[in-house]
């Protein structure tokens, strides 16, 4: 399950899907006191198991990046979990298999670096604390990990003031 977040309500309507980032030390797990998140030996971490999880909310709010939500209707956590049963047969997940644009892309970081411009990170600043993710980020060129500024608020001109010179490099390349 992944759900929809508004990016700026204040200034503009877009959203932006937010899928788990399958850290390869998911704070949601470490938190769990029922164990009721599991890991698969390829790295996705998985939803909450139903017969464990007692909804007491902890991995939502050790999230990082705010994956985890809590669904009152069955006093469970639910998140991504990459579509385990379709990507375990060789499947894509349904978000990158019905995504119109192709903001999100299953597949390596090579063959998703091949795809677009920029480069695939997965190294995430949180503070002091670094957190590496199966799932991959486009940034620019050079880039090897993004430092995220937990009080800083992005407002609409900060988004295109980091968007325009990424489409200008583009532009250049081609
Ligand atoms: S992104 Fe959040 S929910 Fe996903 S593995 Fe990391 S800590 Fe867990
Ligand atoms: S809500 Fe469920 S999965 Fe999340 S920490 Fe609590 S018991 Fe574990």
């Amino acid at each position: 399950m992944i759900h929809l977040e508004q990016v700026q309500r204040a200034d503009t309507v877009q959203t932006t899907p937010v899928v788990c980032m399958h850290c390869d030390d998911p704070a949601c797990a470490l938190v769990c006191p029922a164990d009721a998140i599991k890991k698969t030996p390829d790295g996705v971490v998985q939803t909450s198991l139903k017969p464990r999880c007692i909804g007491c909310t902890n991995c939502v709010f050790a999230c990082p990046f705010g994956v985890p939500k809590y669904a009152v209707e069955v006093d469970q956590m639910m998140k991504c979990d990459m579509c385990y049963d379709r990507t375990s047969v060789g499947l894509k997940p349904m978000c990158a298999t019905v995504c119109p644009s192709g903001a999100l892309f299953f597949g390596t970081p090579e063959e998703l670096a091949a795809e677009r411009s920029g480069t695939p990170i997965n190294e995430f600043q949180f503070g002091s604390r670094t957190i590496r993710t199966k799932v991959n980020l486009m940034m620019p060129h050079g880039s090897h990990s993004l430092r995220v500024s937990t009080g800083a608020q992005i407002r609409k001109n900060d988004l295109l003031t980091m968007v325009r010179p990424m489409e200008r490099a583009s532009q250049e390349q081609k």
